[in-house]
């Protein structure tokens, strides 16, 4: 009987796992995960990310002891580890789903595709998200993504797994460079992420539709799914079809639940279609989506400003609140993740990627797809997207307008009278000495003036869209990159999607 090895990578589950459904089919299954010591050398990586995983496997591989194997963890560099358990016992296939993730793996899949071929191994790769590899155009892109949520759920009955592992438990010693790892945040592995999945769609995702854009009640109203999709612990197909299930069966009075589920739906779909922009342009990591907008902001890279954002003196309390909470959390809501962003390209005028590096470390759900074209959009260095700037004061004023979160992040804020909230470095020195804060010490100054410095990047961004070469390299931005979703409006095509998903919403 053959045997066939399966790679674990960003996958750490066991159903609805393409590679090891068709592994197991095959003949006698060998798991590996590799610690990679390059890859957790590269600067977007974290200690949260590997805690995360570890957690993960742990759970991955007491789910494969059930069944008579067990997950083996190899240390080292990719080829090598596969020529070292190619020498031991030779193996036929190499099975694993596809991955679209950072220059590093990028360049490593390279590697590992030439040493199949040297060694004549068929590798064989699959779709974990509806994202496409080696698609042409976007045009076809949707009826792609419906096709592969509406897939059946894989689930393998048996498994027939090779019997010379090392069946010692399981044991990953962190690399000892690795650093930060928020005490509250979420824990790893596959149980936790279907409980998180069935007390958002049984309870907390009423409050979804309303509830996403405030860091106060964002926490509970979004799916909290995000680091399960990231790392693999629930396949996106699952998390696609149990909600569809459970839109189907609420009652025809449920509209707002029902709203809020579809809004999660689409949210979903943005997934895979921002990872495909990184699929189609793995440049986009490093460059500017449209070469146009290069030379904007890369020379004028201001440090202190960038460390008073990462280090929460920027002087905005919402601000500053958020850089805390996600250092101690690991998670942000949208919104929050793109003030942040958008502070530092605007008025901070911080070129993207540094600050992207940083965010990637304190996110735990870190997702290279999503996040470089998330960091991009919110830069306006697409091209493509209409100028999105967020002013922190409003933010705080629409979400947070009686400072409970500032507060509960910023303890020096609570001694900041009502209204000075939203402009505490506006308060009189008088006041400042009442209440016993000193802003510039307790409080941090704000690094510029907020509406003069954006206003002037605002400018410098525009004057670039206006040149005549700007304008022209946007239809090619458009061809690769734009969705062709149709508006949510149209009751027809949303008709269709659903017979497709096997949905009646
Ligand atoms: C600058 C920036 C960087 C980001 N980086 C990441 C990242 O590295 N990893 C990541 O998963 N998300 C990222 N996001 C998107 C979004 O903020 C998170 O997916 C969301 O906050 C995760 O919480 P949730 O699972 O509770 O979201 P929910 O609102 O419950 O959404 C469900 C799922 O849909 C997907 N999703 C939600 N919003 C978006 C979006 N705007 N774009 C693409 N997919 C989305 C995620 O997989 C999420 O888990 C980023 C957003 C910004 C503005």
């Amino acid at each position: 009987m053959s045997t066939e090895l399966v790679w674990f990578k960003r996958d750490c589950r066991w159903r609805d796992h393409a590679a090891l459904n068709a592994a197991a089919a095959r003949g006698r299954v060998r798991c590996i995960y590799v610690i990679e010591p390059s890859l957790w050398q590269q600067a977007d990586a974290a200690l949260q990310h590997f805690e995360f995983v570890r957690e993960s496997l742990e759970e991955l591989d007491q789910a494969f002891r059930l069944h008579g194997g067990c997950l083996e963890i190899h240390h080292g560099e990719l080829p090598e580890v596969l020529t070292k358990i190619w020498n031991e016992t030779p193996f036929q296939r190499l099975y694993s789903h596809q991955e679209t993730g950072n220059q590093f793996t990028y360049a490593r899949d390279i590697a590992v595709t030439a040493w199949c071929k040297a060694h004549q191994i068929e590798w064989q790769e699959f779709a974990q998200f509806g994202v496409v590899r080696g698609l042409k155009n976007r045009n076809l892109w949707q009826s792609a993504w419906e096709k592969h949520m509406a897939a059946p759920i894989q689930h393998v009955e048996t498994i027939q797994f090779w019997q010379g592992a090392n069946s010692a438990y399981l044991h990953m010693p962190a690399p000892a460079h690795l650093k930060h790892n928020p005490a509250r945040r979420q824990k790893g592995g596959r149980s936790l992420a279907i409980a998180t999945l069935k007390n958002f769609l049984n309870t907390r995702s009423l409050g979804y539709r309303g509830g996403i854009s405030s860091p106060l009640s964002a926490p509970d109203a979004c799916s909290r799914l995000s680091p399960y999709l990231a790392w693999g612990c629930i396949s996106m197909r699952e998390v696609v079809q149990h909600t569809g299930k459970h839109i189907n069966a609420l009652s025809p009075q449920a509209s707002k639940h029902r709203a809020g589920l579809q809004a999660f739906i689409s949210r979903l779909y943005w997934h895979c279609h921002f990872i495909q922009k990184l699929e189609s342009e793995p440049e986009i990591e490093w460059r500017n989506m449209h070469s146009g907008y290069d030379g904007l902001r890369e020379e004028d890279f201001n440090h202190e400003y960038f460390d008073a954002l990462k280090a929460a003196r920027t002087g905005w309390p919402m601000v500053d609140a958020c850089v805390i909470m996600l250092r101690e959390t690991g998670w942000l809501n949208f919104r929050m993740r793109a003030m942040l962003v958008s502070v530092a390209a605007y008025p901070l005028w911080l070129h993207w990627r540094p600050v992207g590096e940083w965010l990637a470390t304190q996110f735990l759900d870190y997702e290279p797809g999503i996040h470089w074209s998330q960091l991009q959009m919110q830069s306006g260095t697409t091209g493509i997207n209409t100028t999105r700037v967020y002013n922190p004061v409003k933010q705080a004023l629409d979400h947070d307008p009686h400072g409970r979160f500032v507060r509960q992040w910023l303890p020096a804020m609570q001694r900041v009278p009502n209204s000075w909230l939203l402009e505490p470095w506006k308060m009189p020195i008088e006041i400042q000495k009442q209440v016993g804060i000193l802003v510039g010490q307790d409080i941090a100054l704000p690094c510029v003036d907020l509406a003069l410095a954006t206003t002037e990047s605002k400018n410098r961004l525009h004057a670039r869209r206006k040149q005549d070469d700007v304008k022209a390299g946007k239809k090619a931005v458009i061809e690769k990159h734009a969705s062709r979703k149709k508006s949510s409006t149209s009751k027809s095509r949303r008709s269709k999607i659903d017979e497709q998903l096997g949905f009646n919403f």
